[in-house]
């Protein structure tokens, strides 16, 4: 438990009680929350781009969390979605000043979601200004990052939660517990693809901010999915890195990256991942009893569909899952808000991210390229 005795106690004597959801919880996958009582939750919004906005729209949708805070650098802009979002004037900062919000008792956490080099900046920043902090993917731009994020927040007691939002999403649950139940039997093998053709100007194709290519930004999404399907950790990695467009846009970044890993049991997974092709998300995962595939990492419209031999017979599953953004959202920010309520470690930590960044790190090692250090 990182929030602080004082913290903890202010919350609940806010109203917020400690205790109504039962300590101790496995992975909280399959729990649901416990009804919500006393004030929202009060988040800073760092950086208002395009997962921000549906971030917003997903606490707007919450009934445990609220917008109590901006930071940008376009004060137009900042106090239109003010306004929209009922925040104070004298609660918008910019980035010189958003330390400030230190004295500000309305913002409770912080949302960091500016471009990747700047997450650990900006991080460490909050959690010194006594906030708790959710940070987007990638959690930064090298291992040493994000080290010095847990540190920061560890030393400032705040909670740390990497917004790695498909593990509050219902396909994925359930995807996780068909593979680890042993619906499929012993699984041998996984492949994964997720891309897309990135525009020229773009912060992502700038290294300076990014880290690197596709595999931080969307890469990242099958690395995560083959360890959360598997419940394993990687031990052996071989990538492979390519740039194959001249046409200017990957001066400083790769274009596609893709990496075979192995995991202890001996399970084998293929990913691939670009910045130069139309690459819809996807997994597949091969057992002895069958397959199970989920489309899309998207916001919306996750498919499950799967063929297996269960204990009464054949299985055929074809799942789409209905729910519309921003829900996503809503599920994503009420875990972290019941997080900061009872203290308890969010599912997806610092330390979730961490492992992400070191992962990365030996995919672009073993294909000869230094990087994320
Ligand atoms: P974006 O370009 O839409 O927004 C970035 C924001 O940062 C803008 O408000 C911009 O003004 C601000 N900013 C401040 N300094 C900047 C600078 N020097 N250069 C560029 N922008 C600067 O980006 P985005 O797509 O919202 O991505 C932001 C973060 O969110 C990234 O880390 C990305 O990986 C992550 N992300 C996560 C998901 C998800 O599904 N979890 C989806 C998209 C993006």
């Amino acid at each position: 438990m990182r929030i602080s005795r004082r913290e903890f106690s202010r919350l609940g004597a806010l109203g917020v009680a400690a205790g109504l959801v039962p300590r101790g919880m496995a992975h909280g996958w399959a729990q649901a929350a416990a009804p919500w009582a006393g004030p929202k939750v009060g988040y800073c919004v760092i950086g208002l781009g395009r997962i921000a906005d549906h971030f917003m729209r997903g606490v707007k949708g919450s009934s445990t969390s609220t917008i109590t805070g901006l930071v940008s650098g376009h004060r137009e802009k900042a106090e239109r979605i003010a306004a929209e979002y009922g925040v104070p004037r004298s609660s918008i900062y910019s980035y010189e000043d958003m330390d400030r919000m230190r004295e500000n008792k309305a913002i409770d956490a912080v949302y960091v979601a500016l471009p990747n080099s700047m997450h650990a900046e900006y991080t460490i920043r909050s959690a010194k200004a006594g906030k708790q902090v959710l940070c987007e993917k990638p959690m930064s731009t090298s291992v040493k990052d994000a080290k010095a994020m847990i540190a920061a927040c560890e030393q400032a007691k705040v909670l740390l939660m990497i917004a790695y939002r498909l593990h509050y999403e219902p396909t994925t649950r359930r995807a996780i517990k068909l593979v680890r139940g042993g619906a499929l039997g012993q699984v041998q093998s996984m492949v994964s693809a997720n891309g897309f053709n990135e525009s020229a100007g773009e912060w992502r194709l700038d290294k300076a901010l990014s880290g690197g290519g596709p595999l931080l930004d969307v890469g990242i999404y099958c690395l995560n999915a083959m360890r959360y399907l598997t419940g394993e950790e990687p031990a052996k990695f071989s990538g492979y890195v390519s740039t194959i467009d001249k046409d200017g846009r990957f001066a400083t970044v790769e274009e596609n990256t893709s990496w075979v890993m192995q995991f202890p049991s001996g399970i084998q997974a293929s990913c691939t991942t670009t910045y130069g092709a139309q690459m819809p998300g996807f997994y597949r995962v091969y057992g002895a009893k069958g397959w199970l595939q989920v489309d899309e990492f998207g916001y919306e419209g996750l498919r499950l569909t799967a063929e297996y031999r269960g204990d009464a017979g054949p299985v055929k599953l074809d799942e789409l899952n209905t729910e519309k953004d921003p829900e996503q959202f809503v599920r994503q920010v009420d875990h972290f808000s019941e997080c900061i309520r009872t203290g308890r470690t969010p599912d997806t930590p610092g330390e979730e991210g961490l492992r992400d960044m070191e992962y990365m790190q030996d995919i672009y090692r073993s294909a000869g390229v230094v990087a994320l250090v």
